[in-house]
């Protein structure tokens, strides 16, 4: 069982550790790292040792300003440290620990939980879950504020990055008040946003513009009366433009942004699995209790589903059923 803290005491165990180690989880994007290296970059300002670990490479646009400090650990280097925090992770499998530092060694370690999405199923040590929060970073920076030490500037702009990644830019619905009042004060704590804003936007390399043309122009299709909007990614579109998913966030808001879609979907191939992401743009037709039944998790309007190797048609077939139920139930 894990024990739910408050932002107060989640701000108390940060101040009394002094080795702590900052995990977030695996196929990272904005958040995840943004939240895992500017509590690393915050700890730092305070004396502490803080390392973030990240087992796989780093997308390619936070390769450049961003190293993580550990790549691997085993359960017995992993016991040196007094703090484990772990960001903007709701499954147990899907922490980037690496392959030596299973969940279940993790789990013997003082944990501390802070994340944003429901039906976190993680157990152990001491949690901050608040699914009302638009970012882990978000909520990272104000247990930052609890502890009444000042954020240095690189904290606040990998902050401010993660909630720009998980807002889509303040333009989705979990953009409110309290996420537009933290992005203001991490302005005023000297994050750069022009940082923030050509990592995000403004660094999309010529394979990929090129990957996404032809992805757009061949490769959409529609369904529940267009209302669904969907696109499998066919192995042999990746390798002509040497593409790799693992710098793929942001890419299935091309579907999105579509005129008259509600849902969107791509699926693509991983290390023989099915994922699939999925997006909506309407409340009322949330995807993520959908994702959740077939085994997945994320946001009520973010989420994702791995599934087992099966046929391009079952995966299909499968995915359209589960979102025709979605639009006749809601
Ligand atoms: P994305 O579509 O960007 O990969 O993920 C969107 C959201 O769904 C994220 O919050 C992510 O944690 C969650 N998610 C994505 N894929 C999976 C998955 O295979 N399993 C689970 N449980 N959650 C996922
Ligand atoms: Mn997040």
């Amino acid at each position: 069982m894990s024990k739910d803290v408050t932002p107060k005491e989640a701000a108390g165990l940060l101040t009394a550790a002094s080795k702590i180690l900052i995990l977030a989880h695996e196929k990272p994007d904005g958040d995840a790292v943004g939240s895992a290296f500017g509590l690393e970059f915050f700890l730092r300002s305070l004396g502490k040792e803080a390392m973030a670990l990240f087992s796989a490479p780093l997308p390619r646009r936070y390769e450049g300003f961003w190293t993580p400090r550990l790549t691997r650990l085993t359960p017995d280097e992993a016991k040196t440290f007094d703090l484990v925090v772990v960001l903007d992770s709701a499954n147990r499998q899907r922490i980037a620990s690496g392959e030596e530092l299973p969940y279940e060694e993790l789990a013997k370690l003082p944990l501390l939980n802070v994340d944003h999405h429901g039906g976190n199923d993680i157990d152990a040590g001491c949690r901050w879950v608040d699914p009302t929060a638009a970012a882990a970073s978000l909520q990272i920076a104000e247990i930052a504020w609890e502890t009444g030490q000042p954020v240095p500037p690189e904290a606040a702009t990998a902050w401010l990055l993660g909630l720009f990644t998980d807002t889509g830019s303040f333009r989705f619905s979990n953009a409110d008040g309290r996420a537009f009042r933290a992005a203001a004060r991490l302005l005023d704590e000297g994050a750069d946003i022009e940082t923030v804003t050509n990592t995000l936007y403004f660094s999309k390399p010529r394979n990929q513009q090129a990957f996404e043309a032809e992805l757009l122009q061949n490769e959409v299709r529609f369904a529940c009366g267009d209302r669904f909007v969907y696109a499998v990614l066919p192995e042999a579109l990746l390798q002509k433009y040497d593409f790799d998913m693992k710098e793929g966030e942001g890419l299935i808001d091309l579907l999105r942004e579509i005129d008259g879609t509600v849902i969107a979907a791509l699926l693509y191939r991983r290390g023989g699995n099915w994922k699939i992401s999925l997006r909506s743009k309407l409340g009322r037709y949330p995807v993520g209790p959908a994702a959740r039944s077939l085994g997945g998790g994320g946001h009520e309007l973010a989420a994702g589903i791995t599934l087992s190797d099966r046929p391009e048609e079952e995966a299909v077939a499968l995915l359209l059923a589960t979102v025709q139920r979605i639009f006749e139930e809601s």
